[in-house]
């Protein structure tokens, strides 16, 4: 399982408030930018100040919760040794 680059792959959809439309976009992609245009051309400006901090904030969460996954499988090894 490679975290490397964390969300960087995980596509999200942003919707045009002007005429609706969808854009998919990576999170990687949307980390480097911070306006969207959408196929008829209106520009959605991203606040990604405030997305740049959450999203860092749940790739610790990720982190965290892969290294969590890593202890209790080694720790199910472990036991499973014992036995
Ligand atoms: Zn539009």
């Amino acid at each position: 399982m490679g975290a490397m680059g964390g969300f960087d792959n995980v596509w999200v959809e942003i919707t045009c408030p002007e005429c609706g439309q969808v854009s998919r976009k990576t999170l990687g992609w949307l980390k480097r930018h911070h306006r969207v245009e959408c196929l008829s051309g209106h520009v959605t400006e991203l606040d990604t100040s405030a997305f740049q901090e959450e999203l860092s904030v749940a790739e610790r969460d990720y982190r965290r919760l892969e290294r969590d996954f890593q202890d209790l499988r080694e720790r199910l090894e472990n036991g499973n040794e014992e036995e």
